[in-house]
């Protein structure tokens, strides 16, 4: 058993003292019109004569904009989130060129999340205390685990809807190669916020008490909100208690899908997965039926089944543990997992059905997910064929293929 470095971000939460808070909101502003100037720049130079603009151009012209007097405000925060602003701007379009992202959007005030990244030139540990360009004192922040802070590359402060301020630093752990186990599974993903194993047990972020109560919550804050006169002092009150409810869940859950994906890398050194990418993109006969019921939840589930699946690729991959993720097309719910009978009788809202072939009384969701365990391991066993013939070939994993506006 070997141990491997890998980059890992820490998030924490810090609490900004008033001048900083100032500092760091001034500083959003500065990167916010440092971006979309880049943004436009590049935009304008495509469409008035066809020209692409690189990072070192838009870093040029930065240095001229701060000696504007128009913009000498830029010179009065840290220039390395400017900088830093332009280098994602760069990576934006990179993305953009090579499909896998959208045309980059401008920043706004309103909607864009809070984001002010610093490289090693723009921060500093002293011991403990972690000291950021132009703020005075370092930062208050609970750190609520250890880390190699002389590992650090990447500082990133950001603030979510709730106004909660978090720093993250991207640093070095040493990760464990996992004990072989033996072990394998496969999992499906239920009704609700449900992970079926085929072992037979179900996980639910939603069995947690904490959980129910959080969720409670949003369901209250949700019907007084709907009481309240839109645009009303009280309806802008009622928003914000509304949102930090939700965040409340939100963080809940991904404690949830850290906590959930840590202990089944651990326990199995196999887990097999249906491939979402390729039911986001057909007619499913399975899910059409909960779509039209649950519409918005949907997506919302598939969501989060594809970080379930992010999360344990990664720590499979540190770990030594394989992940396998089987094609779409394979009929894993109304297959029999028992016999290999195919049920083409099985309608959407059964949720039990006795096969009848041999007789073996099945839970529709274990059932896939034993459907999906063998499917998994005949990938593993043979390369790739688990897939029916006739049916399209299925796009790789992590790709997405939509088209898009020849844009530059
Ligand atoms: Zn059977």
């Amino acid at each position: 058993m070997s141990n491997t470095k890998v980059k890992r971000a820490f998030k924490f939460r810090f609490y900004p003292t008033p001048e900083q808070e100032k500092e760091l909101l001034q500083t959003w502003g500065c990167v916010r019109l440092v971006y979309n100037k880049a943004l436009d720049m590049r935009h304008t130079a495509w469409y008035k004569n066809h020209e692409r603009v690189n990072y070192s151009q838009t870093s040029a012209a930065l240095t001229q904009w701060k000696k504007q007097d128009e913009f000498s405000f830029l010179k009065e925060v840290s220039s390395v989130p400017l900088q830093q602003c332009l280098r994602h701007l760069q990576s934006a379009f990179a993305n953009f060129f090579e499909k896998r992202m959208g045309y980059p959007k401008f920043k706004s005030r309103k909607k864009s999340r809070l984001g002010l990244e610093y490289s090693t030139s723009g921060f500093r540990f002293k011991g403990d205390d972690l000291y950021i360009a132009r703020l005075k004192e370092p930062l208050a922040a609970h750190w609520s685990r250890d880390f190699d802070r002389d590992s650090v590359s990447t500082v990133t402060i950001t603030k979510d809807k709730a106004d909660r301020w978090f720093v993250s630093c991207l640093g070095e752990v040493v990760v464990e190669k996992r004990r072989i186990t033996g072990k394998t599974v496969g999992l499906d993903m239920g009704a609700k916020d449900t992970l079926v194993l085929s072992t037979g047990q179900k996980l639910s972020p939603r069995d947690d008490r904490d959980m129910k109560k959080k969720l409670a919550k949003v369901n209250k804050y949700q019907r007084r909100l709907s009481k309240k006169k839109i645009g009303s002092k009280n309806f802008a009150k009622a928003k914000t208690k509304l949102s930090k409810a939700h965040v409340q869940v939100v963080d809940a859950r991904k404690d949830w899908i850290h906590k959930t994906t840590t202990q089944l890398v651990k326990e199995f050194d196999v887990v097999c997965i249906e491939d979402l990418n390729v039911r986001g993109m057909t007619t499913s006969t399975r899910g059409k039926g909960r779509k039209a019921k649950a519409g918005l939840n949907r997506r919302v589930l598939e969501q989060s089944f594809a970080e379930i699946r992010h999360c344990l690729e990664y720590k499979a991959k540190d770990s030594g543990g394989e992940v396998v993720a089987i094609d779409r097309f394979f009929p894993s719910s109304k297959t029999c997992s028992s016999c290999g009978y195919i049920n083409d009788l099985l309608t959407l809202n059964q949720r039990f059905w006795t096969c009848p072939r041999c007789q073996e009384h099945l839970d529709r969701d274990i059932n896939a997910a034993k459907n999906i365990q063998a499917a998994g391991l005949a990938v593993i066993a043979c390369g790739d064929g688990v897939r029916p013939a006739k049916k399209p070939v299925a796009l790789q994993a992590g790709t997405r293929q939509r088209s898009r506006n020849p844009r530059p």
